[in-house]
């Protein structure tokens, strides 16, 4: 037998959100915070004018999509750092860090990626347990070590929904030590409506140890390609593309991404109806009797404790595949109104239930 690293007996799978199919043949996926959305005629356009050009190699630095996203936001080409996914620009950020004894700081629960990195990085996960439901950012600042060589602030919060707000994150950003990276995990921001949630790029501008990640997976739909980007001070850009597979993000991707750059204005409408979805849900499931934490993402959170499993198997008998993290709660993804109107169905007869 070969050897293995003994990291691997230990190391949690990725569970990816699930779909299924009601034994009447009803399937709505609410399990990954996947747009409900079809790609637009225009990003198809891309995709397919690409595909005739995959016998090439990508551009391996993808400067058009590098130079776009810095127009886009007003930064310089040098800030920006690709990568095939954010979850896989988290992964080169914590190999540009890792030595042995690296720690990194994160809330719990959040994002169910950051312990598979951590573990894979051999970096050891400090998690910070939640305050109710949103990040204690006191006691990640405490729990910040000689040891410790990045945190990570998601917010929103996944699965919670949850923000840190501007005074809370500028305070505890003024506590970190500046040998110590911050990691803004907005995966979600352009679902953000609350003024108090600051745009991280506001942020790192005067703050070297603070990085911003952000990805095309959620708001403009091309989870299926994976490309996510890190914007940060040079140094922590470079260190970030040094660790980068060559070729990591491919050819369909850069050009797919662009051109949702391109018709962004399309693309904000679809959040914004997403975003008129998130209240109509969440004011459903109130008036149902549900407790649900205000959500700043495309999805809502129930707390449903030793409830959860039964709670996704009910939905799952009305075909609406739910993520659920059994004894803790569940998230449940924004859709189209059909699938949502399914979910609500589902939870208002699972409220009632005998
Ligand atoms: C979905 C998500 C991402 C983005 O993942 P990709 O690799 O870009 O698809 C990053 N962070 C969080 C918290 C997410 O939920």
């Amino acid at each position: 037998m070969p050897r293995f690293r003994a990291i691997l007996d230990t190391v949690p799978a990725y569970q990816a959100g699930k779909s299924v199919t009601s034994p009447d043949g009803r399937s709505y996926k609410l399990s990954s915070n996947e747009t409900p959305y079809e790609p637009l005629p225009s990003v198809l356009e891309a995709i397919a004018a690409a595909a005739r050009e995959v016998h090439r190699y990508p551009d391996p630095a993808a400067v058009r999509l590098t130079e776009t996203i810095a127009a886009r936001y007003g930064v310089p080409a040098e800030h920006v750092a690709l990568g095939p996914g954010s979850v896989t620009v988290t992964q080169q950020l914590l190999a540009t860090l890792a030595e042995p004894g690296a720690e990194v700081v994160y809330a719990w629960r959040s994002f169910e990626a950051y312990p598979l990195l951590a573990d894979l990085a051999g970096v050891t996960s400090v998690r910070v347990p939640l305050a109710g439901e949103s990040h204690d950012l006191d006691a990640m600042a405490e729990a910040i070590t000689e040891r410790t060589r990045m945190v990570i602030v998601c917010s929103p919060n996944n699965p919670t929904g949850t923000v840190v707000r501007r005074a809370e994150l500028t305070a505890f950003l003024d506590r970190v030590p500046q040998d110590v990276l911050v990691v803004l995990d907005e995966a979600y921001r352009e679902y953000v409506r609350d003024a108090d949630v600051p745009d991280g790029l506001s942020l790192y501008r005067d703050r070297p140890n603070v990085a911003v990640l952000r990805t095309f997976s959620k708001a403009y739909g091309l989870a299926g390609l994976r490309t996510g980007y890190m914007i940060a001070a040079e140094p922590v850009a470079t260190a970030v593309r040094k660790v980068m597979v060559p070729f990591a993000v491919n050819h369909i991707a850069q050009a797919a991404a662009v051109a949702s750059l391109a018709a962004e204005e399309e693309l904000l409408e679809r959040v914004e109806a997403v975003v008129k979805e998130r209240t109509r849900v969440r004011e459903a499931l109130l008036s149902q009797g549900w407790e649900v934490p205000s959500s700043e993402a495309n999805f809502v959170w129930l707390r449903l404790g030793e409830d959860t499993a039964a709670f996704a198997a009910a939905c799952a008998a009305e075909g609406v595949a739910v993520r659920p993290f059994h004894p803790e709660g569940a998230r449940i993804s924004i859709g189209d109104p059909e699938a949502n109107d399914a979910f609500l169905k589902a939870a208002a007869a699972f409220r009632t239930r005998a």
